[in-house]
């Protein structure tokens, strides 16, 4: 699956288990953990062998052990994190060709190959997928809160360089990125570039510390 699925499987993961729990979330974490993963692309060119593809990265038992110095932390506040790194594997990769879902522990692949990732089902689960979280998100008020300046907005450039690797990259990472997917794609990409120019804008504007603003001279 690709970043615009797996972002939607994500927020929609996330959102739903937070409501469950009544724990609020924070949608730029969310959308990078819903990538995150897929590092172990880059990852392998490194060490092919440990960082094999849908390998450690997607592992239920690396998730777990993520999971348990949060759970400790942040208590019941980290298991909406923990189930948007559920949905990249068991869901979006488990239906598009499947996981290494117990490595290290097990070499076995878990998962089916009926729907292979660029494929016509991918794309029409992907834009489906797209169009229910992006009405959920702005029904929310949550895509609205991206517009915002934050600290946090800067961790979209994670979320930013998966939609922008598969667009640029021609022979794609996994798959070339199929042309219905481009749209989708340049969609996130400016709502990213958006929310990070509007923190960084913010940011320039705020007066160096120390300096007396009217408002306080008042
Ligand atoms: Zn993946």
């Amino acid at each position: 699956m690709f970043a615009i699925g797996h972002f939607a499987l994500g927020y929609l993961a996330g959102k739903g288990s937070s409501k469950a729990l009544k724990t609020r979330i924070n949608l730029p974490l969310v959308i990078v953990l819903s990538v995150i993963p897929d590092i172990d692309l880059l990852l392998e060119i490194w060490n092919p062998t440990v960082f094999m593809h849908r390998g450690l990265t997607h592992s239920l038992i690396t998730f777990t052990v993520v999971l348990i110095p949060f759970l400790i932390a942040y208590g019941r506040q980290a298991i909406p994190y923990y189930a948007v790194l559920l949905s990249h594997s068991l869901i979006g990769d488990f239906f598009t060709g499947g996981v290494g879902l117990f490595w290290p522990i097990s070499q076995k692949w878990f998962g089916n190959y009926w729907m292979p990732i660029g494929g016509l089902a991918d794309v029409i689960a992907e834009l489906v997928l797209f169009a229910i979280a992006t009405a959920i998100m702005f029904k929310a008020g949550d895509l609205q809160k991206l517009f915002r300046p934050k600290n946090h907005n800067l961790l979209l450039f994670i979320g930013f360089g998966a939609v922008l690797g598969p667009l640029l990259s021609p022979g794609g990472f996994e798959s070339v990125l199929p042309t219905l997917l481009v749209p989708p794609s340049l969609f996130w990409l400016i709502v990213f570039a958006y929310s990070m120019f509007i923190e960084l804008w913010s940011k320039s504007q705020k007066p160096p510390p120390g300096r007396k603003t009217s408002e306080n001279l008042n």
